[in-house]
């Protein structure tokens, strides 16, 4: 039980890596706080991690709102007392190629992306600065640090996650709190079940170790970041990605 008596925040929790992080924590004993765009879920999603008898809480908030933020962030500390752990999770798509892009789609991609974590990190680090203590992860992608045709807003806005991750983990280092990002490659989640089968194999034949990756492994990488076997860490990426890049 590393994160005995800790709190969590993680955005877009109610399924997919973000569920699974969230139950990868509270099974280490964190009381984690369950934060989604779609409140329905995130409260099947608590309902689910209190049968296993872990400590969890919904809440409904849009993360690219920072009123939003800020009020869910403040509920947060008034219901739980603390925030030891923030992670950034929530993130969407609107794939299309450059030419057709609408700027609409553009913007909202970094308002949940990247625009989210800015305000969930500038909201959490004053209970941080409090407590003089904190871990922060990120999530990115491979796609942040490669780029892909049809995904620019969603490669632009996780490349921005990782200037942010490493500028806030220069300005809150005095201050105890570290800052990560997770950069996962291809993971068996709905958002790649969606994929045509074609293109799954051809992502598959760019990964060494030959398979997608689970949520599980992205939560492992999750754990290592925010837990005591980091402490020297701060202001890294790291990749859970089969070794597809190098
Ligand atoms: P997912 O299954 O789509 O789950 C994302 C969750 O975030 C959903 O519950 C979603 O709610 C919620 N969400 C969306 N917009 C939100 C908002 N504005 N405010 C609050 N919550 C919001 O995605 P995933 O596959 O688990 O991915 C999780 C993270 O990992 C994302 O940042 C993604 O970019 C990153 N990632 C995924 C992969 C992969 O292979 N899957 C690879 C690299 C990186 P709704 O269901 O209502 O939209």
């Amino acid at each position: 039980m590393i994160l005995k008596d800790q709190v969590a925040l993680i955005t877009g929790a109610a399924r997919g890596i973000g569920k699974a992080i969230a139950a990868r924590l509270a099974r280490e004993g964190a009381s984690v706080a369950i934060i989604d765009i779609d409140g329905e879920q995130a409260r099947k999603t608590a309902l689910e991690l209190e049968c296993e008898l872990l400590r969890a809480v919904p809440y409904t908030c849009d993360v690219a709102d920072p009123g939003e933020a800020n009020k869910v962030v403040k509920k947060v500390v008034s219901d739980l007392e603390r925030i030891d752990i923030l992670v950034n999770n929530a993130g969407i798509t609107r794939d299309g190629l450059l030419m057709r892009m609408k700027p609409e789609e553009w913007d909202l991609v970094f308002a949940v992306n990247l625009k989210g974590a800015f305000n969930f990190i500038r909201s959490a680090c004053r209970q941080m600065l409090k407590q003089r203590a904190g871990a922060i992860v990120n999530i990115s992608s491979v796609i942040g640090l490669i780029g892909n045709a049809g995904q620019a807003n969603y490669s632009a806005s996780k490349a921005g996650l990782l200037g942010l991750t490493k500028s806030a983990a220069k300005e809150f280092a005095p201050r105890g709190i570290r800052v990560n990002a997770v950069a996962p490659g291809f993971i068996e989640t709905e958002m790649t079940a969606v994929l045509p089968e074609e293109a799954k194999q051809g992502w598959l034949a760019s990964v060494p170790l030959n398979r997608a990756g689970s949520m599980e492994e992205v939560a492992s990488a999750v754990l290592f970041l925010v837990g005591p076997d980091s402490e020297y860490i701060t202001g890294q990426v790291l990749q859970v990605d089969g070794g597809m890049i190098m």
